[in-house]
């Protein structure tokens, strides 16, 4: 695998509506690559009219097109045949999540794309699998639970892992029969709009998914707003979810899944293993993607028999990584996506040294990345209860460390007042890994692991401030959809 030119790569402009790409007169937004920091687009705002336009279409079409009313098992082929089509489309898509995100391209080949295309065929085989229930009423009647589509689901995703989280909301909300309008972050807009591009070329209605560009204050939210969008799926920050659930609540009592923000622990146990593996475990934990993924796990938590050992060899990995452009084929390590998220990282980095935190490696940005926000590994020790750098989501590369002598105190060491996505166990003692996964709050436990697998059947979803409901899985599934309650006399 190769190389590629990012000025070669062909980017449509517009917003995907009904099947077309349509030029808006909004307001003019300068996209910028993360990797060197070029402006290299531009898009227009969808304003209200024209988010109403992608609404109204896609209420219309949804009953018009029969996406709606026809067999599952019809749905399921068409979302199979975009997967297919995803796939052959494969080193475009890739090209257009580099070139644009913070995803290196030999990360989007392999695993974005494939991983996009596999989430879809797992709500292809949702579609007729998952159905209502019947009730054990008297037998002169006949009582039931019959799911149908909510209608417009408006779903808005950040900008980490742009094609994932496209393929996570349109999945379950597609092979449930509803139609979508999709608002991706303003900074990544690109590689959504050519799934829908693809979408429709699979057979999937033109109408029935939409791709509208634009800020979350103007196209955000005159989506959450609208009245004919009856759910909305958000992943993003806790204060954003918060803002939206608000907005939902006022206009419309419209449901909401929110997946938010996180600050995961890492437990590690004296007996948990090889140093050497339990080091890469922790470093890939909380330098995937440079550590923009909520799931990230920046707190370790760590017993006091084996802390020296891990951190020595953590030390030594973090000074491993070579940042290099998105575009480049030998690219590991990625940037952070904007100057915005890198000043807030060195920001919260300098607080937490003057609350008295002391800096083992990194801390501050490779010096010879010119305009892209590349930061090195960073860990933190001395970070006391207060410390800024425990409680904030900081969303990028920085791991601190705690130690502890016993369960009781790791597992107080590890409740967060704010956040409970997602928690790393890393012990050999099954019954203690058993009693730490009930204790802990956090959406998901993942014991002697500390990364997500391809299967899809596994939901993903937070507790607390790092929001509620799931993505993925036949929750995920179920969640687009409305259950009517029926009883029947004979
Ligand atoms: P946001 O949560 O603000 O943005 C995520 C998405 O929501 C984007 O598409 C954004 O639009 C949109 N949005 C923003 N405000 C509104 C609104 N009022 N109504 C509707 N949609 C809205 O994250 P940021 O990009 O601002 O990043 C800030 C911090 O959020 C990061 O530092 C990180 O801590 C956290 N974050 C967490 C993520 C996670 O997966 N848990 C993902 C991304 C960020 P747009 O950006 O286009 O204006």
């Amino acid at each position: 695998m190769t190389d590629f030119n990012p000025d070669d790569v062909h980017l449509s402009s517009g917003h995907f509506i009904d099947g077309q790409f349509v030029s808006a007169s909004g307001q003019a937004m300068g996209i910028k690559r993360p990797s060197d920091g070029q402006h290299y687009a531009e898009i227009h705002e969808a304003d209200a009219r024209t988010v109403d336009d992608a609404v109204t279409v896609a209420e219309a079409r949804r009953i018009s097109s029969g996406w709606s009313g026809c067999s599952p098992r019809e749905r399921g082929a068409a979302l199979s045949r975009w997967a297919d089509l995803i796939e052959k489309d494969s080193e475009y898509l890739a090209q257009l999540e580099a070139v644009g995100s913070t995803r290196p391209v030999t990360d989007a080949r392999n695993i974005e794309v494939p991983f996009t295309a596999a989430a879809l065929r797992f709500y292809a085989e949702c579609a007729d699998k998952y159905s209502g229930d019947v009730f054990p009423t008297q037998h002169s009647s006949l009582g039931m639970l019959v799911p149908e589509p909510y209608g417009v689901i408006g779903a808005i995703t950040p900008w980490n892992f742009p094609l994932s989280m496209a393929s996570w909301k349109c999945g379950p909300a597609l092979a449930a029969g509803n139609a979508v309008v999709l608002k991706p972050s303003e900074l990544t807009p690109f590689s959504t709009a050519r799934l829908a591009e693809l979408a429709v070329q699979a057979g999937i209605p033109s109408g029935v998914l939409n791709v509208i560009q634009g800020s979350g204050k103007v196209t955000g939210n005159a989506l959450v707003t609208h009245p004919l969008v009856r759910k909305v799926s958000f992943t993003g920050s806790t204060a954003t979810g918060a803002a939206i659930m608000s907005q939902a609540a006022l206009h419309g009592t419209k449901p909401v899944t929110l997946e938010l923000g996180g600050k995961s622990p890492q437990l590690v146990f004296d007996d948990a293993g090889d140093a050497d593996e339990i080091a890469e475990r922790l470093f890939l934990g909380f330098t995937v993607n440079a550590g923009q993924a909520c799931v990230s796990g920046t707190r370790l938590i760590i017993q006091k028999g084996i802390a020296e050992r891990v951190t020595e060899k953590l030390i030594a990995r973090c000074q491993k990584p070579v940042p290099g452009m998105t575009w480049h084929a030998s690219t590991r390590y990625c940037p952070l996506i904007d100057a915005r998220q890198g000043e807030k990282v060195a920001t919260i980095i300098a607080q937490s040294v003057a609350q008295g935190a002391r800096v083992l490696v990194g801390g501050k940005r490779y010096d010879n990345t010119k305009e892209g926000w590349f930061w090195q590994p960073t860990l933190l020790e001395n970070v006391g209860p207060d410390n800024v750098a425990l409680h904030e989501e900081i969303f990028g590369p920085v791991l601190t460390i705690q130690t502890f002598t016993d369960e009781e105190e790791a597992l107080a060491l590890a409740q967060h007042a704010v956040f409970g996505l997602c928690a790393g166990v890393h012990t050999v003692n099954m019954p203690r890994a058993m009693r730490l996964m009930r204790a802990l709050d956090s959406g998901t436990v993942w014991v002697n692991r500390y990364r997500r697998t391809w299967d899809f059947i596994i939901p993903t979803g937070g507790f607390q401030g790092s929001g509620f409901g799931k993505d993925l899985g036949r929750q995920a599934f179920e969640a687009c959809q409305r259950y009517k309650s029926v009883l029947i006399d004979f």
